[in-house]
């Protein structure tokens, strides 16, 4: 057998083991998103056996030492082609994370997940941050040693984070939170100085039925292909796919407030949009994959904020949405437009608007590297966060459910988790000027109803290029610069400056 044959026939052992596994990922998939949606309660014992056997399966393929080995003896092939050296480098970097850790260690940290679960949710059922306290100990711990396992250069956060955002640092993210704290803070007590807009069109009775038709419709215009996906309903809206041919969306209605619907409609749109943009032919491989969680929420954030909370949007939807609710008939547009842009600090992360929803999870980050380094015991955490939430958006925690408790992520062992959340808010502000820059007439495109350019534009610069690029490097690729704090701070302060009048 020649170099080349040789090299091909490798590559196809690659890819059919990489299928396989995925077979394996998406069945669970599958489940995990029945169990989401339709599961009876009674259910719910087996289903969580079946997915954890799927789910061992699919590990145990991927860290055998066969799989090391091919991939170790691909990656030296020189004359692999473009993508499929960017294949094999990225699940080479997979299968040596994943292979640091001691099987003893994952079987801990399993245990010690499942049992912090269940402590936040007894603690949440109290509303006592002490009855989760030692199981979040534990989970601490836990986190210290698998940044060292990991290994990292200057933190031990950038172990953890590197695991969701490969490539992002603590040195990067203090820099980014930094101009939170300062640049953010300082337009916030501007726009708090201001008269509020009313709202109060948004609440009151919006019909259920009503409210779904508005969801469908909304996700038809934004070009989500109902032939290759679906939106059912959940407790907590969310988006996954069993390949960029099966993308599946929830949502949740409450029939006295518009606001919740509509927009996580859109946010979850936006993650359906990428995902049924990542390419086809890829199925199995991280070319088929999304760049980054970050990547994944700039998705969602554009549509939900860049667009869906912008004018030309409206200006394009809202006489049908008076058309559907008649409520609105006696609202203007700019009227409805400030009411969806109003800026109120919060004590709950994931009600908060696109200003102070930063301070939220700047909050966060700081405490998790604390907690990280020993410079903050866990015992002194509900006081931490709520000295925290008063000094960055000035609101008294009442209780640990609104305070310290509201989050699964920490009983998860998410730590280094939501830095992304943010990140997807800037890298969105920056691809967004990007698309306008280079789309002419966006703004008024998006009023006369064409948001097929700006979807052409994310698929041809983003989207089909799956996980080829770390998300740095694909920022780079788009904007022609590193993410930038500035591209966030410019679009909030010129549009919230506009609304609330400086
Ligand atoms: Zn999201």
């Amino acid at each position: 057998m020649n170099q080349r044959q040789d090299t091909g026939a490798l590559y196809g052992q690659y890819v059919a083991k990489m299928q396989k596994i995925a077979d394996l990922r998406y069945a669970g998939a599958v489940l995990e998103w029945d169990q989401e949606t339709y599961l009876p309660t009674r259910g719910a014992e087996i289903r969580a056996r079946q997915l954890a056997t799927l789910a061992s399966q699919a590990h145990e393929m991927f860290t055998a030492p066969a799989m090391g080995a091919l991939l170790e003896e691909l990656d030296g092939h020189q004359e692999l082609g473009g993508p499929e050296r960017a294949n094999v480098a990225r699940s080479l970097e997979d299968y040596r994370s994943q292979s640091k850790y001691p099987a003893a260690f994952v079987e801990e940290l399993s245990m010690a997940t499942s049992e912090s679960y269940h402590a936040w949710m007894e603690a949440r059922k109290k509303n006592d941050f002490r009855v989760f306290s030692p199981a979040l100990s534990v989970m601490v711990a836990l986190k210290r040693r698998q940044a060292e396992l990991l290994g990292y250069r200057e933190h031990p956060y950038d172990a953890l984070v590197d695991e969701y955002e490969k490539g992002m640092t603590v040195a990067q993210l203090d820099v980014l939170f930094g101009e939170v704290r300062a640049s953010l803070k300082g337009l916030l007590d501007e726009i708090l100085a201001k008269p509020s807009p009313d709202d109060n069109m948004l609440h009151g009775h919006y019909d259920r039925d009503r409210q779904w038709e508005l969801g469908i419709s909304l996700l038809k215009a934004m070009g989500f292909d109902f032939q290759a996906g679906r939106q059912d309903i959940s407790e907590h809206p969310f988006t996954t796919n069993f390949n960029a041919r099966d993308v599946r969306l929830t949502t949740r209605i409450a029939e006295g407030n518009l606001s919740d619907m509509t927009w996580s409609c859109i946010h979850e749109g936006g993650h359906g949009l990428y995902e049924q943009g990542l390419p086809f032919d890829q199925y199995g491989l991280p070319l088929g994959e999304a760049a980054s969680l970050a990547i994944h929420e700039s998705q969602s954030r554009l549509w939900e904020n860049n667009v869906g909370r912008g004018r030309a949007f409206w200006m394009r939807h809202y006489p049908g949405l008076q058309d559907r609710f008649p409520r609105l008939k006696d609202t203007g547009i700019e009227a409805f437009y400030h009411a969806i842009n109003k800026v109120s600090p919060s004590l709950i992360r994931t009600e908060a608007d696109e200003v102070t929803y930063h301070f939220h999870v700047m909050i966060r980050y700081e405490l998790e590297k604390k907690l990280l380094t020993g410079d903050l015991e866990v015992s002194g955490l509900a006081d931490a966060w709520n000295e925290l939430y008063h000094t960055y958006l000035g609101v008294t925690v009442p209780d640990d459910k609104s305070g310290v408790l509201q989050d699964v992520h920490w009983s998860h062992g998410s730590f280094g988790y939501f830095p992304t959340y943010s990140l997807g808010s800037f890298y969105a502000a920056q691809f967004y000027a990007a698309a306008t820059r280079e789309i002419p007439d966006l703004a008024g495109r998006i009023a006369g109803g064409d948001l097929a350019s700006l979807l052409e534009w994310l698929r041809e610069h983003i989207h089909r290029y799956g996980r080829a690029y770390y998300p740095g490097a694909l920022c780079e690729r788009v904007t022609g610069e590193p993410l930038n704090f500035r591209y966030f701070m410019d679009y909030v302060r010129d549009k919230y400056g506009a609304i609330y009048g400086f």
